[in-house]
């Protein structure tokens, strides 16, 4: 095992804010390293320096996590893509992988784990030990190949985001635990989002939220009545699209009368001034862990590490619009208003 020397994620969050950084799937498939549809992360062991490089790229953002990408590899995923023999290649691989980036700066790296598609409330009981054995085998090569503590994400069910919680705490690691908001209000296993939330941080959970689906402006308002209703640190980590109230997952999200999710979501990008404004908002609400989801990109983590006052190794190429040969000077007062616009 290897033992990291970086302060732990716990003791970091004790300080202040944790920017993570996460939608690896969503920008290897736009890179062409990854097969929309079944979204497994073969990647990791066909292409290892393109997940190493978008790694890199989010610590010089001034991404504090690297998270192995372990989305999807597991047993049932890896059985529709004729891969199950390379479970525990690409699961060790992975966290390898995150942690030779990490050790590139100071930054944490954490074991994944993530809805299974094999949990059945209706036959908990069954599927519930299934779901068992896939977490417990994915985390044993996490653990053995070094991880700071445990995201699992994603989660439509709050049965099977507890049985995650049960894993990561018999490996007595730091659990983070977010739930996936597909549905308007309720986890598919009809617990109200927030008392889901509760109910995580009441079974031991050291950081509970959200991830995924939403954007901010439709994760937010969730998010402050998940911060008012438990005292242990809070995680929002929304994807970077243009929510509404009538869409308020990017799965509902209609360009041309056609669905866009999930290849045609470009419309609908958010710029890295809103998701900036969205790391102030979180911050000002008292989430403790701000990142970013399926959709996520390192000019997004750049410009939200700074908005949050930080200065990364990205920020040596922060724009400089007033070099810029065409717009020069002229663009500082309109880019203050879109800026100011998006603030209010
Ligand atoms: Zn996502």
């Amino acid at each position: 095992m290897s033992q990291r020397t970086t302060r732990g994620v716990l003791e970091r969050l004790a300080n202040g804010v944790v920017v993570g950084g996460e939608g690896y799937v969503f920008e290897l498939e736009r890179r062409g390293y990854i097969k929309a549809g079944p979204y497994v992360p073969e990647v990791v062991l066909d292409f290892p320096n393109a997940v190493k490089e978008l790694h890199r790229e989010y610590l010089r953002a001034g991404c504090e996590v690297m998270v192995a990408l372990t989305y999807y590899a597991h047993r049932e995923k890896l059985k529709d893509v004729g891969r199950e023999n390379d479970l525990e290649k690409m699961n060790r691989q992975a966290v390898r992988l995150a942690n030779e980036v990490a050790r590139e700066g100071d930054a944490l790296v954490a074991g994944n784990i993530c809805n299974t598609w094999a949990y059945d409330p209706d036959n908990a009981k069954e599927t519930a030990k299934v779901v068992r054995a896939q977490y417990e085998e994915q985390l044993a090569w996490a653990v053995e190949e070094g991880i700071d503590f445990v995201i699992a994400e994603t989660n439509d069910y709050l049965g099977e985001a507890l049985i995650g919680l049960e894993v990561i705490k018999e490996l007595k690691l730091p659990a983070m635990i977010t739930l996936a908001t597909v549905q308007p209000t309720q986890t598919r296993d009809g617990y109200d989002y927030v008392e889901a939330c509760k109910i995580l941080a009441d079974h031991g959970a050291d950081i509970v939220g959200l991830n995924c689906d939403r954007g901010p402006a439709t994760m937010l308002p969730l998010i402050e009545q998940i911060r008012k209703s438990v005292s242990c640190y809070v995680a929002a980590q929304p994807v970077p699209y243009r929510t509404t109230e009538q869409a308020s997952t990017f799965e509902a999200l209609e360009f041309n009368g056609q669905r866009s999710f999930p290849i045609g979501l470009e419309p609908f990008l958010l710029t890295r001034f809103e998701m900036a404004d969205f790391a102030r908002r979180a911050q000002a609400l008292g989430v403790n862990y701000i990142g970013i989801c399926c959709g996520g990109a390192p000019h997004y983590v750049r410009a939200m590490a700074e908005a949050l006052g930080r200065t990364v190794p990205a920020s040596k190429y922060s724009p400089a619009m007033e070099l810029h040969p065409m717009l020069g000077t002229q663009v500082d007062e309109k880019d203050q208003q879109f800026l100011s616009d998006w603030k209010d």
